[in-house]
């Protein structure tokens, strides 16, 4: 008979080192936790994404990422179906660019040298529900903790086997990468380019690194009948990509929220909680991930120390907590989206006439309005402006 290893046991297990496992795992480990985090691959590694991440990630991230920054971005090109362009420029930052190798792999050296004991090139498999915790095997082990983090992504195992009654759509991704080399920067220095006529029901960006460009194209509400028709329309009819080679592009899940399917089950299920997009934790509106990603990590951690250090705290503190702060914002996220994705021409249109609105949601991302200030300030700009309008033209 096979005799299996010694089952090592942990304060903490995580399942996948992106932006949210690896931040849980600094987090824990410290505060003295023993934590066990696997990831299938080596990093640094590959992870498709636009590498957009919003200004405000300074309130929540010590200054060391700074130095994978690739540019610092202060104004948006707007397009639509490669036409009517205008840019919206803000006189501080607004997003910084990273390649996700190199983001990634330095979050995950930091929660190393908290403590963390990584094995990278270790698959998950199997997950099984004990009585003080979970059991999980590997591909090269098995191990039981006391907590189980579920951080392995948009196609989460855990999810899956955890949380069966969590069935949620994923929206549909294209994104190519193009090298640059030494060529000028497109869009431009410190600009993104984000087109709403690119597809029917999302849009298609241009986001710039040193040496790359980020192509893609989301649908966010509904599937385009040949997405990659869309994505080859939006390459031909982008003027600015008109003398590059663009390489086929890769589908990719993009696990958005969604307010309409969450009520049934939570976030975490006896001793396990998923993070990140294991969670669908991806903003609805622009389909912004990787904040999430790291909050939700903080949150996460924050809520297991509770429940070592109080006997009488749960898990569902975490439930709540992502209720109270991401959840809230989510939900006037969504509310934006069936707007701007219903109507995209008109909002195009609006939001030149209107740049202070832009303005307002460059605060956003900046941490100074939340989406929900936001929501009642946007109302009250476009209110007072059509009440101008309207004066206007009666007295013309
Ligand atoms: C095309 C595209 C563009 C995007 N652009 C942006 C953007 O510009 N800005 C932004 O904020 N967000 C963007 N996102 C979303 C962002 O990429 C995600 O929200 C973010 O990566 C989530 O981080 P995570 O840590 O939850 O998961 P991930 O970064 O996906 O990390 C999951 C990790 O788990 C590991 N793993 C998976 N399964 C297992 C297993 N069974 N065992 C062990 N390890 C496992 C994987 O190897 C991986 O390293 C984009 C997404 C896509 C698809």
């Amino acid at each position: 008979m096979q005799t299996l290893p010694d089952t090592k046991s942990y304060d903490v297990l995580i399942v996948g080192m992106g932006p949210a496992g690896a931040t849980a795992a600094y987090e824990l480990s410290r505060a003295g936790m023993s934590v066990l985090a696997l990831d299938k691959q080596a990093h640094p590694r590959y992870k498709a994404c636009g590498g957009g991440l919003s200004v405000r990630i300074d309130n929540i991230l010590d200054a060391e990422f700074k130095s994978v920054v690739e540019h610092t971005v202060y104004g948006v090109q707007f397009t639509y179906g490669g036409k009517e362009p205008f840019l919206i420029q803000s006189p501080s930052p607004i997003a910084y660019m990273v390649m996700r190798d190199r983001f990634d792999h330095l979050l995950v050296e930091k929660a190393r040298r908290a403590g963390t004991e990584i094995h990278e090139g270790e698959q998950a498999v199997g997950f099984t529900h004990l009585p003080e915790g979970v059991e999980v095997v590997t591909d090269r082990g098995r191990y039981r903790t006391k907590v189980l983090i579920g951080a392995d992504g948009a196609n989460s195992l855990v999810a899956q086997r955890l949380f069966p009654g969590r069935r949620l759509n994923r929206m549909s991704t294209l994104e190519s990468e193009l090298g640059i080399g030494q060529a000028p920067v497109y869009p431009g220095e410190g600009k993104v380019l984000i087109d709403l006529g690119a597809t029917e029901r999302g849009y298609a960006w241009i986001f710039p690194k040193k040496e790359r460009l980020s192509i893609g194209v989301a649908e966010f509400r509904g599937r385009p009948a040949n997405p990659k028709g869309v994505f080859d329309r939006f390459v031909r009819e982008e003027k600015g990509l008109a003398s590059m080679t663009v390489p086929r592009p890769a589908g990719h899940p993009l696990p958005l929220f969604n307010s309409a399917r969450f009520a049934p089950v939570g976030l975490v299920q006896h001793r396990a909680i998923l993070v990140g997009d294991a969670g669908h934790l991806v903003d609805p509106l622009f389909g912004e991930g990787i904040y999430y990603a790291v909050r939700s990590g903080q949150i996460a951690a924050a809520s297991v120390m509770g429940i070592f250090h109080d006997r009488r705290r749960t898990l569902l503190d975490y439930d709540l907590a992502v209720a109270r702060e991401i959840y809230a914002e989510f939900r006037v996220a969504s509310r934006l989206a069936r707007i701007v994705y219903t109507f995209p021409h008109l909002c195009h249109r609006l939001m030149n006439r209107y740049q202070e609105v832009i303005d307002l949601y460059y605060e956003v991302l900046q941490g100074k309005e939340t989406y929900q200030t936001f929501f009642r300030k946007a109302k009250g700009v476009i209110k007072t402006s059509f009440r101008e309008l309207l004066r206007d033209t009666l007295s013309f």
